[in-house]
């Protein structure tokens, strides 16, 4: 039965696709820990689709399959990190290419980005969320070959106009890639809104629990850029681990139920926050005072994330203080598990970050809210 297109996508998530082994009946996809696979009659291959463990495996299957139907993608490959699954994309570009991409963003890639791109003959130039107008300057015809977004956009939850940006990109002849990791094909589906590629941290959401480090492109064709992709991967090496894999497909099964809990909770986090007199701002895509509100609206279906930021009154020493005081919230890195975090931001970023000092990050994760909202009351008193 061809279950993927006719029903929900949550149905397709708690059931890995339907998932069930030919050979035995499981309803629990097998992990395949061979490197190599065997040849048959003729020194055929038994399975074309394997041959050597950094190529390919099988293991990989459920989670690329599950996420590109829920991304509306034509394929999806699974990497050994988000950094290696953006790599991938960038590596595939030649020397001579243009890159545009926002000042604000995962800054462990925006640094890669512009330290890799000056040492390998790529140009890049970084424009500015707030301005509407910056994608469409920052672009140069017939140089520009890519368009990096990322919604909502880390740590400040600006959100970029997708549908905008694929029109910026399909004018310029340039692919657009939206890492989605935030939002997760719960809450956004950017192919539909025109993106070529779609990239997720599956270490954050998919996975959600903490336990893998994964990454994940979706493609809206299988074109020659894909293929190359494709071809980084198997040549470079950076592929999951066939435990990692199946741990991921196991914790996309309840990608919607967690994404959903987070959300909610964090809407409530934010509205109970918003006009606390030791913070100076609360920064949530969901707030109707946030900028990007409207188009969060938009393209955003079933809830705005489970991410937020608090601006603390009194600078970087009074904020690192209130993530000290928490006793629910965990302070730590990382985002998208189910245990709630909190980190100072600009202590990991560093001097070169854009970030302002006073900014906590919240994970927030499906614990009780009641217990959230107690923890960061006690920590603000
Ligand atoms: C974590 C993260 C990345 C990097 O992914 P890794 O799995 O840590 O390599 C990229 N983008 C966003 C938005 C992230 O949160």
């Amino acid at each position: 039965m061809d279950t993927k297109k006719t029903l929900a996508p949550e149905t397709n998530a708690a059931q890995a696709l339907h998932f069930i082994d030919s050979a035995t009946g499981a309803i629990v996809p097998p992990i395949q820990p061979s490197t190599t696979f065997a040849r048959g009659k003729d020194y055929a291959l038994i399975s074309p689709a394997h041959s050597y463990g950094r190529d390919h495996n099988p293991t990989y299957l459920p989670a690329e399959q599950l996420l590109a139907s829920l991304e509306g993608a034509e394929s999806a490959l699974l990497f050994s990190s988000g950094m290696a699954a953006a790599m991938a994309i960038v590596q595939s570009l030649q020397p001579g290419d243009h890159i545009v991409a926002p000042k604000v963003m995962y800054w462990g890639l925006r640094n890669w980005l512009v330290q890799f791109c000056a040492n390998w003959g790529l140009a890049v130039d970084l424009f500015d969320l707030a301005d509407a107008t910056a994608l469409s300057r920052a672009v140069k015809p017939g140089k520009t070959r890519l368009i990096w977004i990322e919604t909502p956009c880390n740590p400040t939850w600006d959100v970029v106009d997708i549908a905008a940006a694929a029109q910026v990109a399909r004018d310029a002849k340039a692919k657009l890639v939206v890492d989605s990791t935030i939002a997760t094909p719960v809450l956004t589906r950017p192919i539909e809104l025109g993106a070529d590629i779609v990239m997720h941290s599956a270490t954050k959401y998919l996975n959600g629990h903490g336990d893998v480090v994964a990454g994940v492109l979706a493609t809206a064709r299988n074109d020659s850029f894909w293929e190359r992709i494709a071809e980084v991967r198997s040549h470079g090496g950076a592929i999951a681990g066939s435990f990692e894999a199946w741990l991921l497909q196991r914790g996309m099964r309840t990608l919607f139920l967690r994404v959903r809990q987070s959300s909610a909770s964090a809407m409530t986090i934010a509205r109970h926050f918003e006009a606390h007199p030791k913070l100076a701002a609360v920064l949530y895509p969901g707030l109707k005072a946030h900028a990007g509100h409207d188009i969060a609206k938009r393209q955003m279906q079933g809830g705005f994330g489970g991410m937020l930021s608090l601006r603390v009154k009194g600078g970087e020493s009074a904020a690192r203080d209130v993530a000290t005081k928490c006793r629910v919230f965990i302070p730590a890195t990382s985002l998208g598990g189910v245990e709630s975090l909190i980190e100072h931001r600009y202590s990991i970023e560093g001097a070169s970050s854009p970030i302002p000092k006073d900014l906590l990050r919240l994970s927030i994760g499906i614990e009780h809210v009641d217990d959230l909202i107690a923890d960061l009351q006690q920590a603000l008193a």
